[in-house]
C-alpha cells in the first residue's frame, strides 16, 4: 500500500514546482488491521460470559422464589465460573500488555533448572494423574544453572505443560525433558500423544485468541492468550519457543533459551 504526500516548493509566481513522497504504508496499514481484529477480540471473549452472566441473573431475579434450590445452584455455578473464566482473560490481557509496554521487570536471577523444572512436575503430577495422565520428567543431573526470571519460567513451563494435560485425552501420555542444546543454551521440550493439531492451524498459534477448537478451549478454562503470553516471556529472555504437531497424533513444544543472560538482581539462593 502506498500514500502520496504533495509538497510545493519554491516562489508562488516563479520557479518551483511540487515534490511527490511516496511512503510504503503497508505495516502501518497491517498493524492498524492488527489491532482492530485485537479490540473486536477482546470485546467478542468478554462479551460472551458477560451475556451468560447477566441472562442467569436476570432469571434467578424474575423467577426469585419458584425455581427449584438445585437449579438455583446450577445457575449460580454458571455465572460464578463465567465471572472467574473473565477474571482470567483480563488477568492475561494486563500480563500481555505489561509485557508489550516493557513494563514487566524480569527478576533476573541464577537458579537450577532441573530443580525448577522437578518443582513444577511435582505440583502439576497430581492433577494430571487424576485426569488419568501419566507425566513423566527427563532430565540429566548435570543439567546447569540458567539465569532468568524464575516465576516467569516457571509461568510459561505449567502454561506449556496444562496445555498438554488439556488436549491429550484420559490415558495418555506428558514427557517433560530439558538438555544442553549448544555450550550455553539450554532445551526444554514438553511432549504429549493427544490431539494434535492440523497443519494449516500451527502457524498462527501464538497468536492471541487463536484457538483451533473454541469449545474445547473454553471447556478447559482456556483464553486463548497462554502460547502468546509464553511466547512474549520466551522472547524477553532471548529465547525461542516453536510448536509441532501431528494432527491425531500429538503435539511438542519446544523452548530455547540462554544460560547466561546478564542477572540484575542478587544471585538467587541456590
Ligand atoms: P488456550 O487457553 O485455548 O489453551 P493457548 O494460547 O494456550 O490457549 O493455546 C492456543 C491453542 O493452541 C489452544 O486453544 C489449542 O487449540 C492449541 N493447543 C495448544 N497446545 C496444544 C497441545 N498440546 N495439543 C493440541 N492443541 C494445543
Amino acid at each position: 500500500v502506498l500514500s502520496v504526500t504533495l509538497a510545493p516548493y519554491g516562489a508562488l509566481d516563479g520557479e518551483g514546482g511540487v515534490i511527490a513522497v511516496i511512503h510504503d504504508i503497508t505495516e502501518q496499514r497491517r498493524l492498524d488491521d492488527a489491532r482492530r481484529e485485537f479490540v473486536a477480540n477482546v470485546s467478542h471473549e468478554l462479551r460472551t460470559p458477560l451475556t451468560n452472566i447477566r441472562s442467569y441473573t436476570e432469571t434467578l431475579l424474575d423467577a426469585a422464589g419458584d425455581i427449584p434450590i438445585d437449579t438455583e445452584k446450577q445457575f449460580l455455578g454458571v455465572i460464578s465460573s463465567e465471572s472467574e473464566r473473565m477474571a482470567r482473560i483480563v488477568t492475561d490481557l494486563l500480563t500481555l500488555s505489561k509485557l508489550d509496554y516493557g513494563r514487566m521487570e524480569l527478576r533476573m536471577t541464577r537458579f537450577p533448572l532441573g530443580d525448577m523444572l522437578k518443582n513444577v512436575a511435582n505440583a502439576m503430577k497430581f492433577t494430571a494423574e487424576d485426569s488419568g495422565h501419566e507425566l513423566t520428567v527427563d532430565t540429566p543431573d548435570d543439567l546447569p544453572q540458567i539465569v532468568g526470571d524464575r516465576e516467569r519460567i516457571e509461568q510459561v513451563v505449567v502454561n506449556i505443560l496444562s496445555n498438554a494435560v488439556k488436549y491429550t485425552p484420559a490415558g495418555g501420555h506428558v514427557r517433560l525433558s530439558a538438555r544442553m542444546a549448544g555450550a550455553n543454551r539450554v532445551r526444554i521440550t514438553v511432549e504429549d500423544d493427544g490431539v494434535g493439531i492440523p497443519a494449516a492451524d500451527v502457524p498462527r498459534l501464538f497468536e492471541r485468541f487463536y484457538r483451533v477448537d473454541k469449545a474445547r478451549s473454553r471447556e478447559a478454562g482456556g483464553t486463548g492468550l497462554g502460547l502468546a503470553i509464553a511466547k512474549e516471556i520466551v522472547e524477553q529472555h532471548e529465547g525461542k519457543i516453536a510448536l509441532a504437531s501431528e494432527y491425531g497424533k500429538g503435539t511438542t513444544v519446544t523452548i530455547t533459551l540462554p544460560t547466561d543472560l546478564i542477572p540484575n538482581r542478587e544471585e538467587g539462593p541456590v
